[in-house]
């Protein structure tokens, strides 16, 4: 369930059902303008919707001024412990507050930036932390962290509503992923107001993503959650954007950009798809349509479960098939697939509709039904999975009206693009200790 209230940060809404709000924080020391703008230019180019930096000192409000003015998105001023910085926060520009009630130094303070913002229209983030709940609740911390999470949460927004100060957000962080999830639940359920979701600490790139696409997304599959940010471990703040928006996409919440399918590959793969993966990865990322693009290992399957992306490729030996929404274009040499795949996205995306030339297909169906029929034996995990699709489609069709299940129809999405925009820069280069082929059916030597 989407929060009931709405506010706006800046221009952009966060909750009341709006699109979940992608932020992240700057690495940067405020006060260095040069490298906060190009850090900030740089998330909201990856996507970000929303982007906070840390205000610890005079000379951060004096760079917020400058930033709030020449920031591309709305920005956020962090502030702890020091009420006189979130009033100048506020005098200067910024787009929202976050601050934490529970350490600000007492009500009277929070009251003070209370009346400050309401004056100019500004909205707060509130939050409590699993580190640093109230004395009061330390006990039932012990007995229950969720509950005093919760209780926390809760005794803030009250405190807001006495203060006649509505326009504000709630998040409830944890470095604990079950935590996050019992505590943002049970919040969701007690107060009307939008919810920001991040995983506290999340750590590295690599653990810090996963831990995040769990709790954030087993609550954003819930409904719960308007606004989200990962915490990683990494200077590069536009890694969480883009970690953000994958969690966004995978649960189909927003759309932005291509959509990467490939296949685990085993031990039926014939050349290096590792590589081919990766290259494909990296020029997706100058395409702004949301594109589907599935990569397959071998042409044991044919099309199989791709059939639905705009664009595929599988490979084989020393060939490989370009396929679009489940038709074959055209066989290409192994060395030749990525660019000729380029060739067709690009084609098509500046036409508006896929070109097929139906020569080139049917020789393509042709290759693909050979290696399908020498290959008919085999049990790949896809066929697996199509024979139990089929089976369960049966059993469907055995309770529901004649004609058995609806089959929703789908547009592709294809649109103008510059041409050629993912094709200029140089290839990817994997090696032997990022991705080994020793024990594989091929080598790059
Ligand atoms: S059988 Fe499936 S997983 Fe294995 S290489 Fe072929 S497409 Fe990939």
């Amino acid at each position: 369930m989407a929060s009931k209230r709405q506010i706006f940060v800046g221009g952009v809404p966060i909750g009341g059902g709006a699109p979940v709000a992608v932020q992240t924080m700057c690495k940067t020391e405020t006060a260095n303008l040069e490298a906060t703008m190009e850090q900030i230019r740089t998330v909201a180019d990856a996507g970000a919707d929303l982007v906070r930096v840390a205000v610890p000192r005079d000379k951060d409000v004096e760079a917020l001024r400058t930033i709030v003015k020449d920031s591309p998105i709305p920005v956020i001023a962090d502030i702890h412990f020091n009420h006189t910085l979130a009033l100048k926060a506020i005098d200067a520009g910024a787009h929202c507050i976050r601050l934490n009630p529970g350490n600000i130094g007492g009500p009277e303070k929070v009251a003070e930036v209370a009346e400050r913002a309401t004056k100019a229209s500004v909205p707060m983030r509130i939050g409590v932390n699993s580190g640093s709940l109230p004395k009061h609740l330390h006990a039932l911390e012990r007995e229950n962290s969720v509950e005093a999470l919760v209780q926390a949460a809760v005794e803030f927004v009250e405190m807001m509503e006495r203060l006649d100060y509505e326009n504000f957000k709630v998040s409830i962080k944890s470095t604990n992923v079950p935590n996050t999830i019992a505590s943002n639940r049970l919040l969701a359920e007690k107060i009307p107001y939008p919810i920001h979701l991040g995983i506290t600490e999340a750590g590295t790139k690599w653990s810090g993503s996963l831990k995040s696409s769990v709790g954030l997304g087993t609550l954003l599959a819930d409904g719960v959650g308007d606004t989200i940010r990962i915490s990683l471990s990494t200077f590069h703040a536009e890694e969480e954007v883009k970690v953000a928006w994958e969690i966004l996409k995978a649960l189909q919440l927003r759309e932005r950009g291509p959509v990467l399918i490939a296949c685990p590959t085993c031990g039926r793969l014939q050349f290096d798809m590792d590589t081919v993966v990766a290259e494909i990865e990296r020029r997706l990322e100058a395409y702004e349509e949301p594109i589907e693009v599935a990569v397959l290992g071998c042409a044991v399957n044919g099309i199989g479960e791709a059939s639905h992306a705009d664009f595929g490729i599988t490979g084989a030996k020393d060939e490989g098939l370009i396929f679009a929404h489940g038709e074959p274009l055209r066989k290409v040499k192994q060395e030749e697939l990525v660019d000729a795949l380029f060739a067709e996205i690009d084609k098509s995306l500046d036409r508006g509709e896929v070109e097929v030339d139906a020569g080139e297909a049917a020789e393509g169906a042709d290759w693909l039904a050979k290696i399908e029929e020498e290959n008919a034996g085999e049990l790949t995990p896809e066929r697996i999975a199509a024979m139990e699709a089929a089976a369960a489609e049966r059993e469907d069709a055995d309770v529901t009206a004649p004609g058995g299940p609806d089959v929703p129809e789908g547009e592709p999405y294809l649109k103008p693009v510059k041409a050629g925009a993912g094709n200029s820069a140089k290839r990817v280069e994997l090696d032997e200790q990022s991705s080994p082929t020793a024990g594989r059916r091929f080598s790059r030597s």
